[in-house]
């Protein structure tokens, strides 16, 4: 269960914490992607706010996770609104993680459905700083023996009966105060273990926690790329062509490969030479039928999808379109909005520009349309 129904207003910013991106990417997706991920989790649970549905349905909403259920006034009650959505599931076990822990691994997963087997058990870190007991006046009134303290992260793994049973017995018992689900199982009377956490895996509550992983992250991805990418394709009777998912009204139409959106094309070529991968045709052969006709929208997510499966993210794409007609002007602005959708940046990482041939060459003669595309990506520095 991936957790993110609170509002997070202490992180600042214009969109819900969860929502917030890192690296360009909506902060949930990263503990929505590594748990789907995972051969060990059967099922994903994300809990988030009602009035994020959008939100999540534009993050999330292609990823092979459940249908997101709406959490309550609390954290406490946001998770038990998810664990019984899990119950049709029959789950054996739950693991409870924040979506504002985006940084877990996946052998931390590993460690926390291990020691799932005793019931509950969480991740600790034992502490470096000092810890000490503060009264109202933020006096100290006490130095605790940090030997025997941890600090607590998600995720957190359980026998899913147990937890449930403890949630609904402190839903009945009007308990709506556990700080968190370990908490609400020694109130139950369960023991607690804990495994190790992992330093990486921090919470980020407040803006300067954003600012501090954008730039730590960023500093490692100092691999910096650039790719080109070029595709043409000709007129054929139509009455549209597909210019960056976008259909525009001509009296002409495209022909070639897949739907023949050459600005698409161009976009995955200039990616994967970015990341020496091949090009467009490697990855997706012209010969094979089940490409003819096709939208090309999922030849760009593909190419995305290989930025993020090196650990790296895209820093801009640019493109432009060179014909003499259709004017691709007054489409510009959402052939921008609908890669930007697509290849999940923002806008001001993406551009689009336009341009005729002067009637010169086969473009000039308005026998196709060319689009020249340049894709900057940065991955993480491997020497
Ligand atoms: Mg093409």
């Amino acid at each position: 269960m991936v957790v993110a129904a609170g509002r997070g207003s202490r992180a600042g910013g214009d969109v819900p914490k969860a929502y917030r991106p890192l690296g360009g990417r909506p902060m949930i997706l990263f503990s929505l992607s590594l748990f789907s991920a995972d051969k060990q989790i059967r099922v994903v649970q994300p809990v988030i706010h009602e009035d994020d549905a959008p939100l999540y349905q534009a993050a999330a909403g292609g990823l092979d996770v459940l249908p997101p259920v709406f959490g309550g006034a609390t954290r406490q009650a946001s998770v038990l609104a998810g664990l019984e959505a899990l119950v049709a599931h029959q789950p054996e076990i739950v693991l409870v993680h924040d979506a504002a822990r985006p940084f877990a691994s996946a052998a931390l997963i590993g460690r926390a459905v291990a020691a799932a087997k005793l019931g509950a058990a969480v991740p600790g870190m034992a502490m470096s700083d000092t810890v000490k007991a503060v009264d109202a006046r933020e006096h100290v009134t006490q130095t605790l023996d940090r030997v025997s303290l941890r600090a607590i992260q998600t995720p957190q793994a359980f026998n899913f009966g147990a937890l449930l049973a403890a949630h609904r017995n402190a839903a009945a018992a009007g308990r709506d105060d556990f700080s968190d689900d370990a908490a609400l199982m020694e109130w139950a009377g369960h023991s607690v273990a804990v495994f190790a956490g992992e330093a990486g895996n921090v919470k980020l509550t407040m803006p300067e926690d954003f600012a501090r992983v954008e730039s730590e992250r960023l500093a490692m991805l100092a691999d910096m790329r650039m790719g080109t990418g070029y595709d043409v394709h000709a007129f054929s009777d139509g009455h549209h062509v597909m210019l960056g998912g976008v259909k525009i009204p001509h009296t002409r139409g495209l022909a070639g490969h897949s739907d023949a959106d050459a600005v698409l094309h161009a976009l995955v070529d200039a990616i994967l030479g970015a990341l020496a991968e091949g090009d467009i045709g490697v990855h997706f052969p012209p010969s094979d039928p089940q490409w003819h006709g096709a939208a090309s929208e999922p030849f760009l997510r593909f190419a995305v999808e290989r930025v993020q499966a090196r650990g790296g993210m895209i820093a801009h794409l640019d493109v432009t379109v060179i014909c003499e007609a259709p004017r691709v002007g007054p489409h510009r602005d959402a052939i921008r909005a609908r890669i930007a959708a697509i290849a999940g940046l923002s806008l001001d990482r993406v551009a689009v520009k336009a341009t005729t041939s002067e009637k010169l060459g086969f473009i000039g003669r308005g026998e196709g349309i060319a689009a020249l595309a340049t894709a900057t990506i940065r991955l993480p520095w491997s020497g």
